[in-house]
């Protein structure tokens, strides 16, 4: 069964900033309003994340660490609707399987928190409502994974990354995060348009709010919103392209082409667009099942939201040439 962990952990966890992803993601699932996160060693040492979710129940708790043990799927007939980020039950016993976890919950209705650590049963700890997960020494038993690390340097820039796509996903969570001594990033709930703007201009950077065009159109029960870069503010790296399907991160190929698409002609050669955009869709009309780290997806109707990807953002190009 631990030999099963780790190779799940080869899946789930490359790096650092693969679990940095799985525990916020689990923080979202349980409704936390507010998640911190503490970065140690560029996740070597210490990535902890902590949370104001509706905590696990002590009778759960040694479940979380086994196997396939997830609370977010109570039938195989669900598989194809899933709105949780979290379905396998797999990040957190493979997390535990390559490095020292901690895990402090507690749920309003208990008397305590419980804190679990990968070999022990449970015992009582002290913790507020909500829960706080300490992963250290990431890979001490499997040399090679640590090896084939970057330099900290790389490794706190794809924790940036991956907490920017989580922040931009959630603007109704409260961010708190801290990567070594790079400087604390606070970002506080976004509920309105320009708390919206004022975070996404915190992440993609002022110059992109201040040209971004807005965009919201609908097609059926297909929607899509949010910002794109006019042609005239043509970026030379991709460093604001963020694609939010069903408030999940995607990279995917149909997509992108979309994008391209709509701004064929009207770049500079080798200049990129830049975008943050939301599409949302039935969950009937994806499938989110097909690799575990969930950054694709597969569209039963790719055609048509192809199309409306390209047609979207061409009309609000179009309305924005001089
Ligand atoms: P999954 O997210 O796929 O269900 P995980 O291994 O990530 O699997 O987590 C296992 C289970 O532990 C979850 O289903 C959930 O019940 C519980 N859990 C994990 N993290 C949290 C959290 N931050 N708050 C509440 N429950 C959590
Ligand atoms: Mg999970």
């Amino acid at each position: 069964l631990y030999l099963a962990n780790q190779i799940a952990a080869g899946e789930v966890v490359e790096r650092p900033a693969s679990v940095v992803k799985e525990l916020v993601e689990n923080s979202i699932d349980a409704s936390a309003d507010n998640i911190e996160v503490t970065i140690e060693g560029a996740g070597r040492q210490l990535i902890r994340v902590s949370d104001n979710g509706t905590g696990i129940h002590p009778d759960d708790l040694p479940l979380a660490l086994s196997r396939h043990a997830t609370s977010k799927l109570s039938s195989t007939e669900q598989l194809g609707m899933i709105a949780s980020l979290g379905f396998r039950g797999e990040a957190l016993p493979s997390i535990s399987s390559v490095s020292q976890l901690t895990l402090h919950s507690r749920q309003a209705d208990q008397p305590c928190a419980w804190q679990i650590t990968t070999d022990q049963d449970p015992i009582p700890s002290a913790h507020p409502q909500g829960t706080m997960v300490e992963v250290r020494d990431l890979f001490f038993n499997i040399p090679a994974r640590r090896r084939f690390l970057r330099s900290d340097k790389t490794e706190q820039q794809h924790i940036a990354t991956t907490l920017n796509r989580l922040a931009l996903s959630q603007f109704d969570v409260a961010f708190r995060w801290q990567i070594d001594k790079l400087g604390a990033i606070k970002l506080p709930a976004a509920i309105s348009q320009p708390q919206k703007l004022q975070r996404i201009g915190k992440i993609c950077g002022n110059s992109f709010v201040r040209d971004a065009l807005y965009l919201e159109q609908s097609y059926q029960d297909i929607d899509i919103h949010g910002w794109i870069s006019p042609p005239s503010a043509h970026r030379a790296q991709t460093d604001v392209q963020y694609f939010f399907i069903n408030g999940r991160v995607i990279r995917d190929r149909l997509i992108n082409h979309a994008i391209r698409q709509a701004y064929d002609g009207l770049l500079p050669e080798g200049r990129q667009p830049g975008y943050v955009l939301y599409l949302t869709l039935p969950l009937d009309k994806i499938d989110v099942n097909v690799h575990p780290t969930k950054h694709e997806v597969r569209f039963r109707e790719a055609r048509l939201v192809h199309g409306l990807i390209t047609k979207a953002l061409q009309e609000t190009l179009n309305t924005a040439q001089p």
